[in-house]
């Protein structure tokens, strides 16, 4: 079991969907990681909250396997974020987004975190990414996150920070926005010239597509759920049981992790991603359990595999079709 260091927001959030509304619940992109990650390994949290951030979010924190003493408390408002999803719940509007105690936030990495061997960067200024990166050269694996604020308004800090990072999470549309390509394959090659080993494009509702830099792919389903009641945090539990998973097992002999492990820790993270879907915040990771998780997983490759050794009729396979 290795341990994982994340920085990214920690917020007060109020979300509304076509059904329900919640008003300042625990949000915030590294909340949400640190929760799923910590059901596989010890979580080293790096964010800023504010003087008003609620303690029972705190004693939530503590009572896991998340590490608080990255985590600085301002004088100021803790970040706050609005968002509103329509009925497609694969589109959300943000319709405000305060960086409060963000705004002039430096983070200070304590010496106990510094063995952390996995890194995600979660959501959050690419310029605190970047410090935090700097700050952390011997992890074994990086992992960056992001979103289409900072693409249209950060585009070559976050670009100097994905130059210099392992794996790079887009969801469809940031995939698009960042690149200009229409197409998600054209999309992943243009961000391997920055030097990426592996893009992640997520999917939503439809699963996640993992691109290796030596053409490698791997299409992950999703789990399909009857009812989502917020998908709030769905790419960052994503990231948690991606990062999670890879946190208990060993990279090969030449440093990399292998293949088969990052296939299925893109199935972890869809997995992850499904079950935050179920409640507001961050309630249903609370009371997840592995063994919850495991299910899931078995049910997905039942759904998902189908007969390898099929082949086109003799006849068939000689005439063209028409
Ligand atoms: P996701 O649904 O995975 O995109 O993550 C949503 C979470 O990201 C919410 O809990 C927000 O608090 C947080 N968030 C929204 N906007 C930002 C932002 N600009 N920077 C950092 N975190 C954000």
């Amino acid at each position: 079991m290795s341990s994982i260091l994340v920085v990214g927001s920690v917020a007060l959030d109020t979300v509304e969907t076509p059904f329900a509304r919640v008003e300042e619940v625990l949000g915030g992109a590294a909340s949400y990681f640190s929760t799923a990650a910590s059901l596989y390994s010890p979580v080293n949290l790096v964010a800023v909250v504010g003087t008003d951030f609620p303690q029972e979010y705190l004693e939530f924190f503590r009572s896991r396997a998340i590490n608080l003493s990255g985590l600085q408390v301002r004088q100021g408002r803790t970040f706050r974020w609005v968002g509103r999803y329509h009925l497609d719940m694969n589109v959300r509007d943000t319709l405000d987004t305060q960086l409060g105690v963000y705004a002039d936030f430096h983070a200070v990495i304590p010496p106990e975190y510094r063995d952390s061997a996995l890194l995600f960067l979660a959501n959050i200024q690419p310029d605190l990414q970047r410090e935090v990166l700097d700050a952390m050269p011997q992890v074994r694996l990086s992992v960056l996150d992001s979103m289409d604020l900072w693409i249209n308004t950060a585009r070559s800090q976050l670009t100097e920070v994905m130059r210099r990072v392992d794996i790079m999470l887009m969801s469809e549309e940031e995939l698009r926005l960042y690149t200009g390509c229409a197409s998600v394959v054209a999309g992943a090659r243009q961000l391997f010239s920055l030097g990426l080993k592996y893009v992640i494009v997520k999917q939503g509702s439809y699963g996640a597509l993992l691109f290796g830099h030596d053409g490698s792919y791997f299409s992950a389903p999703a789990y399909p759920l009857e009812e989502v009641v917020d998908p709030t945090g769905a790419g960052d539990a994503f990231a948690g049981g991606l990062l999670g998973y890879l946190s208990t097992v060993e990279p090969g002999p030449d440093g990399r992790y292998r293949w088969e492990d990052l296939k299925r820790a893109v199935v972890h993270g869809n997995i992850l991603g499904s079950f935050v879907c179920e409640d507001f915040s961050i309630r249903r990771l609370q009371r997840l359990t592995l063994a919850e998780v495991a299910a899931r997983y078995q049910e997905l490759v039942t759904c998902s595999h189908f007969d390898p050794n099929w082949l086109p009729p003799r006849s068939a396979a000689t005439a063209p079709a028409g």
